[in-house]
């Protein structure tokens, strides 16, 4: 079974070197995270131990400047970034999801 949240987060960035995205902006991004898990005493996963977990490991992301985290914060490392951290927070097989804006996202 899968179980999925959305969150949040809105960060600054540029792409060094980019035609249109090489100043200095922001983006809200929503994330999604869909674990896989089989149910136990019901559950695969509480809601709201879930979205704590996920809460805690975009901290490291949320009201940043994605540049000091990252030398090229395309949405593809931005996403691969998150996974990384997400995967301490999390201990199921997951995909993530990262829209930046709308109509634009990235999987892994
Ligand atoms: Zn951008």
């Amino acid at each position: 079974m899968k179980l999925g949240v959305i969150d949040y987060i809105d960060c600054a960035h540029f792409l060094p070197g980019h035609d249109k995205c090489g100043s200095l902006h922001g983006h809200t991004y929503k994330i999604e995270v869909v674990i896989e898990g089989e149910k136990k005493e019901g559950m695969i996963m509480d809601f709201s131990e879930l979205k704590r977990s996920i809460k805690e490991g975009l901290s490291f992301f949320d009201h940043k400047t994605l540049n000091d985290l990252l030398p090229y914060p395309s949405v593809e490392n931005i996403c691969e970034s998150i996974k990384t951290k997400l995967s301490e927070y999390i201990s199921f097989p997951f995909t993530l999801r990262v829209w930046e804006g709308h109509g634009k996202w990235v999987e892994m």
